[in-house]
């Protein structure tokens, strides 16, 4: 296999509430190996944007990591600098949020901001930039780049937005790409667009991060993926391994919650609730809610571990899955 470009070690990321610490992320490790997909998964609320935002330390204050290191091209994100930070951002890493919105300025035109994008991060003229910043907009499927370059992001539909920061996001060649929901406002035929192109940065040495909850998406894009349950990873695996013979209850629940329209048979759904970060139940986090749980679950935590080469999963009974 080849070698990561980012290492997440033992990462916690935490809020303060009035009712206590909000352990949103609570010891997590994964790593992104050069030029693939990783699907990073689970239901909203179990950790994964947190985890997302805190490698470029965008993590909302008063949130903070508490504890573990994020390495990339050999260096720990969270011991650098703002400044040293700032470039890396962008560059080496870009991120697609779920909200255009917050990543694109409502005062600037388009253009300006895509050019501005290209001449921060390459020795590249204003008049190159915008040429570059069309022929993205046209990779992105968007007709009119021209009209597009010359206005405001408010001008344009959520999905027009949506589009203009994913070729902002990947224009600069970045190394990584961190995509948390990158097609959420976005139509299936333009989302399949996307979900190529992504595909496609791959083979261009640049790896993808990809936050989700749908599971389709997973099987179309990723080469590996992790699933989070109450801020930790439960199961880490190639994706086909993973589809085929999932370890841990919490995936194969995931598995079976997804339709499949040649199958006639009722939605499956995964009894109880996700448990609140202020107050995880002892032993495994998911034991409540397991169908498989036994004594042992609620007495001690499972730990994540290698069950077959690379597969990992937090189950007692994960070797007996296997
Ligand atoms: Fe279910 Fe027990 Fe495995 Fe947790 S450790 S997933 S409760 S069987």
């Amino acid at each position: 296999m080849s070698e990561p470009v980012l290492s997440i070690e033992n990462l916690a990321v935490t809020f303060p509430t009035e009712e206590g610490e909000l352990a949103a992320v609570d010891g997590v490790s994964f790593s992104v190996m050069r030029n693939e997909v990783l699907g990073l998964v689970g239901e909203s609320g179990c950790g994964k944007s947190a985890t997302a935002l805190s490698i470029l330390s965008l993590v909302p204050k008063p949130g903070r990591v508490s504890q573990g290191r994020v390495i990339f091209e050999g260096a720990d994100l969270l011991a650098l600098a703002e400044p040293r930070l700032r470039e890396i951002r962008g560059r080496r890493i870009s991120m697609i949020f779920q909200d255009p919105m917050t990543a694109l300025s409502p005062l600037l035109s388009v253009g300006a901001q895509m050019a501005e994008c290209l001449t921060l991060h390459e020795k590249i003229s204003q008049k190159d930039a915008l040429a570059k910043s069309r022929e993205w907009l046209a990779r992105m499927g968007i007709p009119e780049a021209g009209r597009v370059l010359s206005g405001f992001p408010f001008e344009l539909s959520g999905g027009q937005q949506q589009r203009v920061m994913i070729a902002m996001a990947l224009m600069t060649g970045p190394s990584l790409v961190i995509a948390d929901e990158p097609t959420t406002a976005l139509d299936a035929t333009v989302s399949a667009q996307i979900f190529e192109l992504l595909s496609k940065m791959r083979g261009e040495s640049t790896s993808v991060l990809l936050i989700t909850h749908d599971l389709g998406v997973v099987w179309e894009l990723c080469d590996r993926v992790a699933v989070m349950y109450a801020g930790k990873i439960v199961e880490e695996a190639p994706v086909s391994a993973l589809f085929e013979r999932p370890l841990h209850p919490y995936t194969e629940g995931l598995l079976k919650s997804v339709p499949v329209l040649t199958e006639e048979r009722e939605l499956y759904s995964i009894e109880g609730q996700v448990p609140s970060p202020l107050d995880y139940p002892p032993g495994c986090r998911f034991n409540d809610r397991c169908p498989l749980a036994f004594d042992r679950c609620a007495a001690e935590e499972p730990a994540l571990r290698q069950i077959a080469d690379g597969r990992k999963a937090a189950c007692h009974l994960a070797d007996k899955r296997m």
